[in-house]
């Protein structure tokens, strides 16, 4: 039986990795699982899968995890030390989906096991990319993108020679607001945001799909995984998200990875690499799809990949800082205190401020440091709200 852990089960991704590993209960062996504010969903899936430890990352909802556990052995916790403690339970497969940096501390941990990271939080990567990478190699992790464009590369990847690659094309919906003029964008409301026209994720990434704010984090991701110089990462527009991503070699030859919109075939791939096993995603039926399009993104209207590409010349600590600001920012549009397009404004000015310089283009040393320069860009930012 293969130990596993998934941190965030209780969200999008943890679901859909749910319904993947419930079609092959006897195959796993679930050892810790931790959620937030839905009690009711942790305990049920600690109880179907007979977890060793649920841990809530709410203090205040412990007592009733206790009380929804009751009755069985299931260890439980809460807060973030014991997400990070559980964290170090050795498993042969991790699962990081816990949303924002929020995630760090798991990731880190589940790069010490020497067996797979599955990683859906993008953010790790963003914030501390070289401190995680490294991790993975001291320990002999395999890490494995869940993010579906990095999962669609790395297979667009098998069994190619890193030296021959030329380009790294990671394919954009253009979320909601796609064909809005900057104008238009300015009065959208998060409920509107939140609707993405192809893929079902949760509340935050699919407002950072309406702003291209999670195609930036993933230009950001893209460079730390493939090691590749920013110039060669382009971003293309592709509505009917049948295109994952692509990979172009120095041939000119261009390897592009399908299927359907479903996160259940990047979750699929990375439970199973590196063979591959069925999968319940819907087949592809090209005579229906009719066509595919590409298009150039706006940088204009949709700012956050400049910003993206900035934080990248910069290094260092500028994705933690890029990612705080921008955390900070969501949290104030979805609390409706600033609007769409001050979010990019936000970040803009958090990425450049003087007082984060010295921090910002220091190398990355320890996760001490990120959370650091993360915790002073969110003050920077909420302090202008
Ligand atoms: P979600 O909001 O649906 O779920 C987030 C999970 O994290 C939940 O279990 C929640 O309880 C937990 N959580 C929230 N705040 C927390 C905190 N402060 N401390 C600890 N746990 C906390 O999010 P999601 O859409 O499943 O995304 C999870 C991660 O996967 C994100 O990093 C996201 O960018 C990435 N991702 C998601 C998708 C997708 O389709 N949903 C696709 C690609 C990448
Ligand atoms: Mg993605």
């Amino acid at each position: 039986m293969r130990k596993i852990s998934i941190f965030g089960a209780t969200g999008s991704i943890g679901s859909n990795t749910f319904d993947l590993i419930r079609r092959d209960k006897a195959a796993y062996d679930v050892v810790a699982l931790s959620g937030a504010g839905n009690i009711a969903l942790l305990a049920a899936q600690a109880k179907e899968f007979n977890a060793e430890i649920a841990i809530t990352a709410l203090p205040e909802r412990l007592d009733d995890l206790r009380d929804a556990l009751s009755g069985t052995s299931i260890e439980v916790a809460a807060g973030a030390d014991a997400i990070a403690e559980a964290a170090e339970r050795k498993v042969d497969w991790g699962m990081s989906a816990i949303v924002g940096a929020a995630g760090l501390r798991a990731s880190m941990a589940l790069a010490r096991h020497g067996g797979i990271l599955a990683l859906a939080n993008k953010e790790s990567m963003v914030c501390a990319g070289d401190l995680l990478l490294a991790e993975c190699a001291a320990h002999g992790t395999k890490m494995l993108p869940v993010d579906s464009e990095h999962s669609a590369l790395f297979q667009a990847m098998n069994g190619e020679d890193a030296k021959t690659l030329r380009r790294l094309i990671l394919t954009a919906t253009g979320g909601p607001f796609k064909d809005f003029t900057t104008e238009q964008m300015r009065g959208v409301t998060p409920e509107q945001a939140v609707k993405h026209p192809k893929w079902n994720m949760g509340q935050r990434i699919s407002i950072d799909s309406a702003s291209m704010f999670n195609k930036a984090l993933e230009v950001i991701e893209a460079k730390y995984i493939f090691a590749c110089k920013p110039s060669q990462i382009e971003v293309v527009v592709h509505p009917e998200a049948i295109v994952h991503s692509m990979v172009e070699y120095v041939d000119h030859t261009i390897i592009a990875h399908m299927g359907s919109p479903d996160m259940r075939g990047a979750i699929g791939y990375a439970l199973h690499w590196p063979s591959r096993a069925p999968n319940p995603i819907k087949p592809l039926d090209f005579a229906t799809l009719g066509s595919l399009s590409f298009a150039s993104p706006d940088e204009a209207r949709f700012p956050a990949l400049r910003l993206a590409r900035e934080t990248l010349s910069m290094g260092g600590h500028a994705g933690a800082i890029f990612n705080a600001a921008k955390e900070a920012a969501l949290d104030a549009f979805i609390a409706k205190k600033i609007g769409f397009l001050d979010m990019a404004d936000m970040v803009e000015k958090t990425l450049y401020h003087p007082q984060l310089e010295s921090i910002r283009d220091e190398n990355q040393s320890s996760i001490a440091h990120v959370l650091a320069a993360d915790a002073q860009a969110r003050a920077l930012v909420n302090a202008q709200i």
